[in-house]
């Protein structure tokens, strides 16, 4: 098959045919991808700062959507029962997108929907477990792991079950492939910012620590007091997720608030603000969004009340810190790589500053995503233009000057059509 390999020490990205993946554990499911992104956490074994560990040469990519072309022999027998459902259920043929770890869905970590740090976890495209820019890929756990777009009972959502399956047949393969990480992840991002408790006295209207209680708002506070404000750093796909989920999280409960949308790159800030004016009055709320460019953020927003950061390296860590309020929040969803962390205690101690960081439990975080991504088929449907969120659609064989160009911000959102 066909497959995009990463080769040490970094930059060296090669299309090669290699042998398809077998059944290896009778859980294991064999999908035939059709398509498969390229996502920006890719971006950091590409540079060669996956860790000392990430040396050997492996397929890439965490991000697929495909058939499933075979099963392991649990698969729909008697002991499947007790099981995750898709052990009993999932059949050859079906429809399924994989959030980008591998979880198994019957421990503690797994039931608590911290799915992301199962202890039988795998991150795909990386030494421990091959990816899915690939014809094939095996997906070890598959019925805990996989979501079978043919059987939308299978997971919970907040809307009603025929809509889910009317909506469900009208979104694009290359919008149901957003569900393996970034759309999950920004709705992350999003979430653990709005219910982070340092946010709540504006949210209540009770200062600290009455907003840990029931009660009336407090007189004194002013509507200034209760203006959430938001910084988002950083604006590649997840970012744009991100700030779409966090709107549509504001609008949805009526609150004040500004969204200040941080990028060096304008091209970035430009789709960015093109997707905010794709969204309709009422998905807008009772807020501002606005973007702007590190230096202007610096003077424009200093005292958000939580910093949602999406890059991964230092200097936006740096700056989420500098952004940030006094009791404020930071949540991290970027790849942090070996540097260590540029703070010191009695930096964070000078700020009470409450920190997030890690990855998105993708499986746990899929029906929210999944429902937001019906309800925002205006910006998650289409494809190449100035407002939509996945760039272009192109050959594997693409892969290197792909890698090379998205490492270089001169393109958004790739996915490659494998099949
Ligand atoms: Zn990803
Ligand atoms: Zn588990």
């Amino acid at each position: 098959m066909k497959a995009i390999r990463w080769h040490p020490p970094s930059f060296d990205i090669r299309v090669e045919e290699i042998p398809a993946p077998k059944i290896e554990h009778p859980d294991d499911a064999i999908v035939k991808v059709s398509l498969a992104a390229l996502c920006g956490s890719d971006l950091h074994i590409y540079r060669g700062h996956g860790g000392p560990g990430i040396t050997a040469v492996h397929t890439c990519g965490h991000e697929f959507i495909g058939h499933v072309v075979e099963l392991g022999s649990n698969y729909g027998v008697d002991s499947a029962k007790g099981r995750p459902e898709l052990y009993a259920t999932l059949k050859v043929g079906d429809k399924v997108v994989s959030p980008f770890t591998v979880n198994c869905g019957e421990c503690g970590v797994c039931r608590l929907g911290y799915t992301c740090r199962c202890p039988s976890g795998l991150l795909f495209g990386s030494p421990a477990l091959e990816g899915g820019q690939a014809q094939y890929v095996r997906v070890p756990k598959a019925g805990a792991t996989l979501f079978n777009l043919n059987d939308p009972h299978s997971w919970s959502s907040s809307l009603p079950a025929e809509l889910k399956a009317t909506a469900l047949a009208g979104i694009a393969d290359s919008s149901l492939l957003m569900l393996a990480d970034i759309l999950p992840t920004g709705v992350f991002a999003a979430l653990q910012a709005l219910n982070h408790p340092k946010v709540l006295p504006a949210l209540t209207g009770r200062p600290f620590p009455t907003s840990f209680f029931p009660g009336e708002a407090s007189a004194a506070m002013v509507a200034e007091d209760r203006t959430l404000t938001f910084a988002i750093i950083g604006l590649g796909p997840v970012g744009l997720c991100a700030a779409v989920s966090l709107l549509d999280m504001l609008a949805s409960k009526e609150l004040p608030f500004q969204i200040i949308a941080i990028d060096p790159v304008e091209d970035r800030r430009a789709k960015a603000m093109a997707i905010y004016n794709k969204i309709d009055t009422a998905g807008k709320g009772k807020g501002t969004f606005e973007t702007c460019d590190i230096e202007q953020a610096k003077k424009r927003c200093v005292g958000c009340s939580a910093v949602l950061e999406v890059v991964g390296n230092t200097s936006a860590i740096s700056l989420a810190y500098d952004l940030v309020r006094n009791f404020g929040a930071i949540t991290s969803v970027g790849v942090h790589g070996q540097p260590p962390v540029p703070f010191t205690g009695s930096q964070l101690y000078a700020k009470n500053v409450s920190f997030d960081f890690g990855r998105c439990p993708a499986r746990a975080m899929f029906p929210l995503a999944f429902d937001l991504l019906v309800k925002r088929q205006d910006v998650f449907g289409e494809v190449g233009g100035p407002d939509s969120l996945v760039d272009r659609i192109v050959s594997p064989d693409e892969a290197p000057e792909m890698y090379r160009a998205f490492e270089k911000n001169q393109v958004g959102k790739v996915v490659f059509k494998m099949n």
